[in-house]
């Protein structure tokens, strides 16, 4: 369970509540038995196995936390109860907080406030990206004017380009 998005240009963030281990880590995933944990023991070629269960009884608590390293919210174990007590899981989705919210909705709520800075500025940085293009093909455009055969002038690259001579030799000179 997780949320993830992925803003063009911009890093990835992927979110999810993650129950916590005895040692504080979060889990890497579920089984029947419980969370399963990377096991630190681990090493290529030893018997050890990958992962580790922990039964949901030893879960301490949950974290709202992203693949960026970004952390929010944890909650102690006496801090949820289960909306299911025939269950002995203790799936964030499934654990109430007592304002009635799940820690999974609770969660994501975090999370998104995390990466509405993302969100905001999501058409800036695609336009400043559309910028940068066009200057490079302008600049381009101009080197290959001014090697033309015969080549064009400074005078002729200014007015196709809207500027004066001056300027389009100060702007385009160096870039040969
Ligand atoms: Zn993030």
């Amino acid at each position: 369970m997780g949320w993830i998005i992925d803003v063009p240009g911009a890093e990835v963030h992927e979110g999810h509540v993650a129950m916590l281990g005895p040692d504080g880590r979060g889990s890497g995933g579920s089984s029947g038995e419980g969370a399963l944990f990377s096991n630190p023991r681990w090493s290529w070629g030893s018997d050890e196995p990958v992962d580790i269960v922990v039964p949901w009884s030893e879960i301490i608590g949950w974290r709202v936390q992203c693949e960026c390293g970004w952390r929010g919210t944890t909650w102690r174990r006496e801090d949820a109860r289960t909306d299911d007590p025939t269950e002995e899981d203790v799936f964030p989705e499934h654990m109430l907080l007592p304002d009635g919210r799940t820690l999974e909705a609770a969660g994501h709520a975090e999370w998104r406030e995390h990466v509405q800075p993302l969100v905001a500025t999501a058409a800036v940085r695609s336009a400043a990206a559309a910028v940068r293009d066009a200057e490079t093909a302008l600049a381009e455009a101009v080197a290959a004017a001014r090697t033309a055969n015969p080549p064009a002038t400074w005078e002729q690259i200014g007015r196709a380009a809207g500027i004066s001579r001056q300027s389009a030799h100060e702007r385009w000179a160096r870039h040969r």
